[in-house]
């Protein structure tokens, strides 16, 4: 028998992964290419070629034991190192290699700060709409997930809310900028705002509210649109990092969390995030990968291929009579379902094998994500039968 908390997560199990079954099992039974499958995040950009050039190289000419070997549970020194004045290259901070933490992509990232600081029932907060593995993420440490509605004018975080269900009981605020799903990133007046609200809670309540923003998508942005970097706002800011999207290598399993010294109890998060990466099994992060990034963290994918989709796609919808606003970055698109149940519209797309993730699993229902990291054909082959399905409710 499986445990009862399984019993309820299999059940529950992500919506998209079910979908991206379906899509496969469409494609055996129409062809591939009259199935239009926008239902996962899975970059259809290759990896930058100096990826390719890096693994070659490390593989050919250094020492396999220090390549395939165990090494300290943050990851290797070196590598830490390269990412942190990476990072302060890019956004004037001042970290050192003791401020980074290698980790099993996102997911890894955000699983071992969450084993690192939740206690039973503290509460982490979320701005729907937001990724639903969230859920997960946080009942696995024994915490509680605090939801604040979501903001359909802009999908700015509803801060109003925010500040009403901070408690003492707070422990973490989780944000997602360049967002998925809606492709929205957060202005520099939303995060002042927000450091503003929570250093006025941790006042008040006399706590440490870390503010965890999880950054897959930071790389992908368009029309030269700057991320705030949140640890310059807030100093109890945990950064986590992942190169699934910024280098087109969500199957390898790499990424890293940024701890600034300044942040509250520094030292001891340190260590417990170290030890939680190992006791969760991770032990460290892929250690290929990890020689891999510090070959290449300059290498970029290349985001006009994404820019097209994404122009061609929000402009033809818009003209079919869809609603939704246009993503700054990420390779999603959050349009309004027609008709108003996002479950009922996902499924009257798939007459035309298309396939839409319902807001619902994203904690916004009456609304669809469409992943636009598919080839251009398909952005443009499936466009008939959004016009079609727009016709039906019109
Ligand atoms: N966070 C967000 C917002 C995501 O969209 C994803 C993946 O789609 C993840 C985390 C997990 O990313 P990773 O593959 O780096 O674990």
């Amino acid at each position: 028998m499986i445990s009862e908390k399984m019993v309820n997560l299999v059940q529950n199990s992500s919506i998209i992964r079910a979908m991206f079954e379906e899509g496969k099992q469409l494609a055996e039974k129409y062809g591939e290419e009259n199935v239009f499958d926008f239902s996962i995040g899975n970059p259809s950009v290759e990896p930058p070629k100096e990826v390719k050039e890096a693994i070659i190289d490390i593989i050919t000419n250094e020492s396999p034991n220090l390549v395939h070997g165990y090494m300290n549970n943050s990851g290797y020194e070196d590598v830490r190192a390269i990412i942190a004045n990476h990072i302060n290259g890019l956004h004037g901070t001042h970290f050192t290699e003791q401020n980074i933490v290698m980790t099993v992509g996102a997911a890894g990232g955000l699983n071992v700060i969450f084993k690192a600081l939740l206690n039973k029932e503290e509460e982490v907060i979320v701005f729907a709409p937001y990724f639903g593995e969230y859920r997960s993420y946080v009942s696995n440490y024994d915490g509680k997930l605090v939801e604040i509605s979501p903001n359909v004018k802009d999908f700015q975080p509803n801060l109003e809310e925010f500040r009403d269900k901070i408690t003492p009981k707070t422990k973490a605020v989780l944000v997602n900028t360049p967002n998925n799903p809606t492709g929205v990133v957060y202005s520099e007046e939303t995060i002042c705002k927000m450091a503003e609200i929570l250093e006025e809670k941790q006042q008040e309540y006399g706590t440490s509210i870390y503010l965890i923003s999880d950054e897959p998508y930071r790389e992908l942005v368009y029309d030269g649109i700057e991320v705030p970097y949140l640890t310059k706002y807030y100093k109890n800011t945990v950064v986590g990092y992942s190169y699934s999207k910024s280098l087109s290598l969500p199957g390898e399993r790499i990424g890293y969390l940024v701890l600034p010294n300044e942040m509250d109890d520094f030292a001891n998060v340190a260590a417990a995030v170290n030890v939680a990466n190992r006791i969760l099994g991770y032990v460290n992060a892929p250690s290929l990968m990890q020689r891999v990034i510090a070959k290449c963290v300059d290498a970029k994918v290349d985001v006009e291929i994404y820019n097209r989709n994404r122009e061609v796609l929000y402009k033809k919808l818009m003209e079919y009579g869809y609603h939704c606003i246009k993503p700054q970055g990420t390779f999603y698109l959050f349009i309004e379902a027609m008709g108003g149940d996002d479950l009922a519209f996902a499924n009257a797309a798939k007459k035309y094998n298309i396939l839409i993730v319902p807001g619902r699993s994203f904690g916004c229902p009456g609304y669809c994500r469409i992943a636009y990291c598919v080839d251009y054909e398909k952005v443009i082959n499936a466009l008939p039968g959004f016009e079609k399905l727009a016709k039906e409710y019109q």
